[in-house]
């Protein structure tokens, strides 16, 4: 399996509730790097530019006001097979549906507020990176 780069964003649920450091332990434990990471509070305009693949979905709004709602922790992790790691980490979208021990059963409490975005392929993984971090300084060890 190819060493992978992917975007992870922990949502303004979890970063209210406090388990920032839980999660990127989630990360941390299964092998995967944080090579970049910095906290925005997104405007309105980067939240609809970010989801825009779901514009003509109905919950578009209701995700744009949640996304903009407070400060999210924003990072790109590194390593084998990351892309899939990371969505296996997070767990189903709705965490009513996500299996025991993910993040999104552990730390989401809805499907609109549901702790944590990943990149979903190897396309979306590039764009969703160099969005968040053009010219990305990465550090290696
Ligand atoms: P994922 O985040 O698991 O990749 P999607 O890409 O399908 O899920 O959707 C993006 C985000 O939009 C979800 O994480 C969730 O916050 C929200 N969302 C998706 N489906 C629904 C829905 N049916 N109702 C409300 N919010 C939704
Ligand atoms: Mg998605």
């Amino acid at each position: 399996m190819a060493i992978e780069r992917t975007l992870s964003i922990i949502k303004p649920d979890a970063v209210a509730k406090n388990v920032i450091g839980k999660i990127y332990d989630r990360f941390e434990s299964a092998g995967l790097k944080i090579i970049a990471s910095r906290m925005a509070h997104l405007s309105q305009n980067e939240a609809e530019q970010f989801y825009g693949v779901h514009k003509a979905r109905p919950f578009f709004k209701d995700l744009v006001s949640f996304m903009i709602s407070g400060p999210v922790m924003i990072q790109v992790l590194e390593g084998e097979g990351a892309i899939a790691k990371n969505r296996d980490l997070m767990g189903a979208t709705d965490p009513k549906k996500a299996d025991k021990g993910t993040i999104r059963a552990d730390f989401a409490d809805s499907i609109d507020a549901n702790a944590v975005h990943g990149s979903d392929a190897p396309e979306t993984a590039a764009a969703e990176v160099a969005f968040f971090f053009p010219g990305m300084q990465v550090f290696t060890r």
